[in-house]
């Protein structure tokens, strides 16, 4: 082999801050305090503020690829610690505000962190595993009251900003290189063990140079973007890293997700990029229809972690002039993998139509690398129809979790990761996910799409939310049981006219058993359906 003579600079992330505060100082990160008040400083102070950090954490005795957790919404803090613990060599760990005491206190121990950094508004939470994290060092709160917080946290207790005051803010860089860790983050584990996935610089900064392509999210330098999905989840997509690498304003909405709070901060700001989940995107359309804002500003609202309704997407077009992109990814994949954006042979079809793709989780990005295969682990065609589980690879794609102690079976022989995803792909590489393995409804020998009943139920006006489990029948081995919230809890659907509704849009066979009306369906701690609940609940 003939060896390239470029330069082996080293893909780290300290460079895409420096990046960002080189050209674009004076760009700004916004951030809706827990008081309601709107917090800004620009890139620059992001900058001095991270270096000051690093020295803090060299002060409390982080050394690098210790693990320093963060417990906080999404705020101009959580972005310093996003830059400054890899800055210091060590692993930012966000934790989920939203799992089970059991399941905090796990990831806590399994990744043994050394400090954890606590939004002051969260403490009753993190208190609930008080006495079962006994090995964090530290504890370093910030926005809490003036005159500081009593609290039954083990360890020692700090205040951010006096910690920040005392530092220097000169700092070299401690990292080493492109291979080090730099971020962890937990799946929520709807089966097993929360699983740790470990980034690298390198991964971290692929994943934002090609989250940043045109083909993909393509934040520039005119954008505003609103993360709405959390910091605590799949690193908020990696936004905070894009933004600041390509100059594009932050609007944080710290604790205020509620929608009218979301919709203001849309409207106030102007912001051109928001993500965040279908509830939460379903939310803010509910509150829109009622209360009339101007989003106009808006040029891509990014949805993903679950499936968009096809509905939803229509209605955000048709009725707010809104475009939706639709995107898939994994926790495991850093976390973006596919985009959902029409190509140039779809715009002359019909609307419709162009609807249909956009409901597709879309095609990979480039660095992402898809196939399919059967349970046999044949690879299947790119038909559209024919379906498969998902596998993938490439640089921002786990190759081992961290420190797992358990049998592994997400990765195959031959270097790829199994998604657990059941999807078809379509010959121009749209992906489409029909369910993930464990939620497909096995009826009589034949599978069906848990995901497409749901989308369809959600697209009857009286329905809210719709998910769609498996029950076990004696004749078929399972079949679909629907359970529905409806839009207005005093005028519900009935069973009948939803089967009507859905009749003549799928086959007969995959009519579900039975309906059931709660008010509200549980979540995971990702803001997912959570099936496993309800499968308890319906035993069938
Ligand atoms: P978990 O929910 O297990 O904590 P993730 O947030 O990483 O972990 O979820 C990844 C999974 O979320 C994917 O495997 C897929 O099943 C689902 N998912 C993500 N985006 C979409 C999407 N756009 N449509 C449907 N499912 C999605």
């Amino acid at each position: 082999m003939l060896t390239g003579l470029m330069m082996d600079y080293q893909l780290t992330i300290d460079r895409v801050l420096e990046h960002g505060n080189r050209l674009y100082p004076h760009k700004k990160i916004k951030t809706k305090l827990p008081d309601g008040t709107l917090h800004e400083y620009c890139f620059h102070d992001l900058y001095g503020r991270v270096k000051r950090l690093c020295n803090v954490l060299e002060r409390l005795g982080v050394e690098p690829g210790d693990r320093v957790g963060t417990f906080a919404w999404n705020n101009f803090q959580h972005v310093e610690l996003y830059f400054g613990a890899p800055g210091a060599g060590a692993v930012v760990h966000t934790l989920n505000i939203r799992l089970f005491p059991d399941q905090l206190a796990y990831i806590i121990n399994h990744a043994e962190d050394k400090v954890i950094f606590v939004d002051a508004t969260l403490l009753p939470l993190i208190e609930t595993v008080a006495d079962k994290i006994g090995g964090v060092e530290h504890f370093v709160l910030f926005n809490g009251p003036p005159g500081g917080v009593e609290t039954n946290l083990p360890g020692q207790i700090h205040d951010y900003e006096q910690l920040m005051t005392a530092a220097n803010d000169e700092y070299s860089w401690r990292v080493e290189g492109e291979n080090q860790a730099m971020g962890l983050c937990y799946t929520s584990g709807t089966t097993g063990h929360p699983k740790g996935s470990l980034y690298s610089h390198r991964s971290m900064y692929l994943h934002t140079v090609g989250s940043c392509q045109a083909a993909a999210i393509g934040l520039t330098e005119n954008d505003v973007v609103m993360p709405v999905v959390p910091q605590f989840h799949a690193m908020a997509w990696g936004l905070p890293y894009a933004a600041i690498n390509v100059g594009a304003g932050l609007a944080l909405p710290g604790p205020h997700m509620q929608p009218a709070a979301l919709a203001e901060l849309i409207e106030t700001e102007r912001v051109t990029v928001a993500a965040g989940v279908p509830t939460i995107w379903n939310g803010l359309y509910h509150e829109l229809k009622e209360n009339r804002r101007d989003i106009s500003c808006i040029r891509a609202l990014v949805v993903g972690g679950s499936a968009m309704p096809r509905s939803l997407i229509e209605a955000y077009e048709k009725e707010l002039d809104v475009n939706v992109v639709h995107a898939w990814g994994m926790t495991e994949m850093s976390p973006l993998g596919t985009v959902s954006k029409l190509l140039s042979h779809h715009q002359e079809l019909p609307q419709a139509q162009k609807w249909d793709v956009k409901a597709r989780q879309g095609y990979p990005i480039s660095g992402v690398d898809m196939r399919i295969v059967n349970e046999e682990g044949n690879e299947l065609p790119w038909d559209g129809t024919t379906m498969g589980e998902l596998q993938v690879r490439g640089p921002w794609v786990v190759r081992e979790y961290y420190k797992l102690d358990e049998g592994e079976d997400s990765f195959t022989a031959d270097g790829w990761f199994r998604t657990g995803d059941v999807v078809t792909i379509t010959e121009d590489g749209f992906m489409t996910i029909t369910d993930r393995t464990k939620d497909l409804v096995k009826s009589g020998g034949e599978w069906i799409s848990s995901v497409e009943l749901e989308n369809l139920l959600m697209g009857h006006t009286q329905v809210l939310e719709a998910a769609v489990i498996a029950v076990p029948d004696d004749r078929w081995q399972e079949r679909p049981l629907a359970v529905i919230v409806p839009t207005d809890a005093s005028d519900p659907p009935s069973a009948d006219q939803l089967q009507g509704f859905l009749e003549p849009q799928v086959a007969r066979w995959w009519l579900p058993e039975g309906y059931v009306f709660i008010d509200e369906i549980p979540k995971t701690g990702t803001g997912k359906f959570d099936k496993k609940v309800l499968r308890e609940r319906y035993p069938g």
